[in-house]
């Protein structure tokens, strides 16, 4: 059974910190025009506004992401994706619901959304850590524009 006693796993501000170490590791990363390690932070915790003369737009290490437009917290992201990515089998909706604590259709969305960024940006398969440090930016993936799929409001089935 996981623990998930790393502070990434326990706390929204650590969550949202390891995320940017590996999503960022040359810095921040503008999502409005890409722009690289040029930005500088703002008052509301964990939002950069870009420096570029053309953009000076504010984003986030979440802005654009799966984990954007859930009510769930980052730190129950990072469970998931956790369970998900150090398990060769994958992990049923239920078992999100049953260790993460969470509500059965927040961690139906949530397997429902990994399961597809993994689908869609070829994770890496778990290394020796077996873990999300192996994950880059794809894993996560940015989110079409589009509204979700009408299969995302099926009622989940016991
Ligand atoms: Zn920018």
């Amino acid at each position: 059974m996981e623990h998930f006693s790393a502070p990434q796993f326990r706390d929204d501000a650590a969550a949202r910190e390891y995320l940017e170490s590996v999503l960022w590791p040359h810095g921040p990363v503008c999502c409005h025009c890409g722009t690289i390690n040029h930005a500088y932070k703002v008052k509301k915790p964990g939002w950069y506004r870009c420096a570029e003369k053309e953009c000076r737009k504010d984003f986030s290490v979440i802005l654009r992401t799966v984990m954007e437009r859930s009510h769930i917290a980052l730190h129950k992201w990072m469970q998931a994706f956790h369970l998900m990515c150090s398990s060769k089998k994958g992990v049923s909706a239920h078992q999100l619901h049953r260790t993460l604590n969470i509500g059965y259709e927040a961690a139906w969305f949530m397997a429902h959304r990994i399961r597809e960024a993994m689908r869609d940006g070829g994770l890496a398969p778990p290394g020796g850590n077996g873990g999300i440090v192996e994950a880059d930016e794809t894993y996560f993936g940015n989110v079409p524009d589009s509204k979700p799929h009408h299969d995302d409001q099926l009622s989940p089935v016991h």
